[in-house]
């Protein structure tokens, strides 16, 4: 039985927090491979570095160590201490030339952010040596976590990865040692750190996960499980005991932060179990996420909002008799990178929902699209996508009305909708003003005290 279990940086944001991690992983039984993220605060603390080139390097980097060295010192005495200075000295020294390297490199950025992720899964692999689990600090890099793609927004490649963690990391486990591997990135062909996304440590577990066919993957955070919403916004949200791995994975790609946005590829693939769990209640049950919940009937489980988006509107005459103009809009927008969040046409437009970050690059590209006759091109800035995931939400009569009148309620215009291309959600746009409104109505009305989601 293997059990990958990921702790985020709250899990590991303190010298308690540490020593209650890995008591839980002490207290898990068969073979264990540990994935965790830099301490909370950390890795905001590096990309402030990355954006500020005029930050005083020596008090940068005093900052840094002292976060850790302190911790360390209300976690080990004597030669414990000496073994974990010894290993972060050497640590330090990678960090020094990563924060000194070329700015202008392109994965410059991602040397520096992923930084934090080294030095937690020292102090956690030390932690758990001093209470008798043999266990071994691993960066991405020693373990062969394989990515590729561009800067800050890497993918893992599968394939690659298991090879290189059955070379790696599988005999670890073989020994009976506790791998304790850093979060956030992999390395490319040319061994450099790339990095998968903020929050990117779910997603490099679930990388984990998958090339060593684990039993079941445990990404423990600070709240109870998957809830019906985001606690912040909602503070009665609930805990979703079971979840599908498609209506995980709609959420999550839609804002619920509690999961990467790709966390469920990599488990789904070789359907592997994923639990959510509270690290500090590791005796509640979490949320399971696997491939068939039983049905419950509920309009609606869970809630999520995608904010800062933009939509682009481009009309034409021609749109409805050239089909392969909007293949060309598409095909332009891609070479962008740029991820469509939807898309909606009629008899003479095209609307494509996008971050708001990426409408400069869309517009340069669409400058570029000759032999068509284009009217106009709109954008539409501060909307957010509404993604709503329920049991009967596509299949019975009246339900969209329904939502669409609770939306109403909101005074919220609904700027563009996605309903039938996913079998488990209805996607709508509403304006960024109204977005918290919307998913408060939504949530009272279909959720509310409900005690069991
Ligand atoms: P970690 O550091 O453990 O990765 P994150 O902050 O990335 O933790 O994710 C956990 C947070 O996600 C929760 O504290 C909660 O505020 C937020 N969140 C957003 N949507 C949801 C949801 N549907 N269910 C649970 N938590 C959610
Ligand atoms: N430490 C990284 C971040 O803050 C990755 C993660 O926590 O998942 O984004
Ligand atoms: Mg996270």
């Amino acid at each position: 039985m293997i059990t990958v279990m990921k702790f985020g940086g709250t899990s590991v944001g303190s010298p308690e927090a540490l020593r209650r991690v890995a008591g839980i992983i002490a207290g898990t039984e068969g073979e264990r491979i540990v994935v965790a993220s830099a301490m909370s605060g950390v890795t905001n603390f590096l990309v402030s570095i990355v954006e500020n080139p005029l930050m005083d390097y020596k008090s940068i980097r005093e900052q840094f160590v002292n976060k850790h060295v302190s911790a360390a010192a209300q976690l080990f005495e004597g030669e414990a201490m000496d073994a974990f200075m010894k290993e972060m000295d050497e640590r330090m020294e990678a960090f020094d030339k990563a924060v000194n390297s070329d700015r202008n490199d392109p994965f410059y950025k991602d040397g520096v952010v992923s930084q934090g992720e080294r030095f937690s899964t020292l102090l956690l692999a030390h932690v758990l040596k001093g209470m008798g689990v043999e266990a071994k600090a691993i960066t991405s890099e020693d373990a062969g976590i394989v990515a590729e793609g561009h800067p800050l927004s890497g993918s893992a490649n599968l394939q690659l990865s298991e090879s290189g963690m059955t070379m790696n990391v599988t005999p670890l486990l073989a020994m009976g040692v506790v791998p304790v591997i850093t979060g956030y990135y992999g390395v490319t062909a040319e061994g450099r750190p790339l990095t998968f996304g903020r929050g990117g440590s779910d997603y490099a577990a679930a990388v984990v996960a998958n090339a060593v066919s684990a039993d079941v993957l445990e990404i423990w955070t600070d709240v109870d499980g998957f809830m019906s919403a985001d606690p912040r916004i909602i503070p009665n949200a609930i805990k979703i005991e079971e979840m599908n791995f498609g209506e995980a994975a709609e959420l999550a790609y839609f804002g619920a932060k509690v999961l990467h946005p790709r966390t469920i590829e990599p488990v789904r693939l070789k359907h592997i179990p994923l639990k959510v769990k509270n690290s500090f209640k590791p005796e509640e049950p979490g949320t399971l996420i696997h491939h068939l919940r039983k049905p419950k009937n509920e309009l609606l489980r869970s809630v999520a909002a995608k904010t800062d988006l933009s939509i682009i509107t481009i009309s034409s005459a021609e749109m409805a008799y050239k089909p392969s103009m909007v293949a060309r809009i598409l095909d332009l927008i891609a070479e962008t990178d740029t991820i469509i969040y939807s898309i909606s046409t009629s008899l003479s437009t095209v609307a494509f929902l996008v971050h708001s970050n990426d409408v400069k690059n869309t517009l340069r590209k669409l400058n570029c699209l000759t032999g068509y006759e284009i009217e106009r091109i709109d954008v539409k800035n501060h909307v957010a996508l509404i993604c709503a995931v329920g049991d009967n939400l596509l299949g019975k009569c009246g339900v969209s009305a329904d939502i669409f009148s609770a939306v109403k309620e909101a005074n919220a215009n609904v700027e563009m909708i996605s309903e039938g291309a996913s079998e488990v959600s209805l996607n709508f746009v509403v304006p960024m003003s109204k977005v918290i409104d919307v998913v408060r109505i939504l949530h009272d009305k279909y959720i509310g005290e409900r005690d069991d989601a």
